[in-house]
């Protein structure tokens, strides 16, 4: 999953949780520092963004 950030927090930690059933339709997401899933054909340009938020408080709360 290079490159892809939570189009929500804009974190990196983001991994692929399902497929389409139909393979190559779609790939479902998910965010590990703010569980925000999606798919990768949602529009995403209307996220209610938690950048400021979630940069107070994912360094200590989410770090590996
Ligand atoms: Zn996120």
């Amino acid at each position: 999953m290079k490159g892809l950030i939570c189009p929500r927090c804009d974190s990196n930690k983001v991994e692929k949780v399902a497929d389409s059933p139909v393979r190559g339709k779609w790939e479902a997401y998910s965010c590990r520092a703010c569980n925000y899933v999606w798919r990768s054909t949602e529009d995403l340009t209307n996220i209610d963004k938690r950048i400021e938020y979630w940069r107070q408080t994912a360094g200590r709360e989410w770090a590996d």
